[in-house]
């Protein structure tokens, strides 16, 4: 594939890489997505020292403390306050398989491990 260039409209407010501090732009894509693109309108994926972070796995990966949060919160809802605790229940297993565990209760003591 080409290296495609965004034009990032002057003015635009950027904000910093989380991953390696270079500040980027977003812009849309012609498909609507945003896109974080450098300065010079050059797409930061590629570019980045921490590409691996973009991918999904590992952004998922930095959730953790939401996601430790969630389930406290789920733990301590009992007696279960009203609406469909299976549903509940089902969505955050659904949350802990991608992100690697076994499911919600695996997930609790997991991160109850290491909160950083
Ligand atoms: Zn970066």
């Amino acid at each position: 594939m080409n290296e495609v260039k965004y034009a990032v409209p002057v003015g635009k407010p950027g904000r910093p890489c989380e991953a390696c501090g270079k500040m980027l732009y977003f812009v849309r894509t012609a498909a609507g997505k945003p896109m974080p693109v450098e300065a010079d309108g050059t797409p930061h994926w590629g570019n980045c020292t921490d590409a691996e972070r973009f991918k999904k796995g590992r952004k998922k990966a930095e959730d953790k403390v939401p996601l430790r949060a969630l389930l406290d919160w789920y733990m301590c809802s009992d007696p279960w306050p009203g609406g469909d605790q299976d549903a509940i229940a089902r969505w955050l297993n659904d949350l802990c398989r991608e992100r690697g565990f076994v499911d919600w209760t695996m997930a609790y003591h997991e991160l109850g491990k290491d909160p950083s």
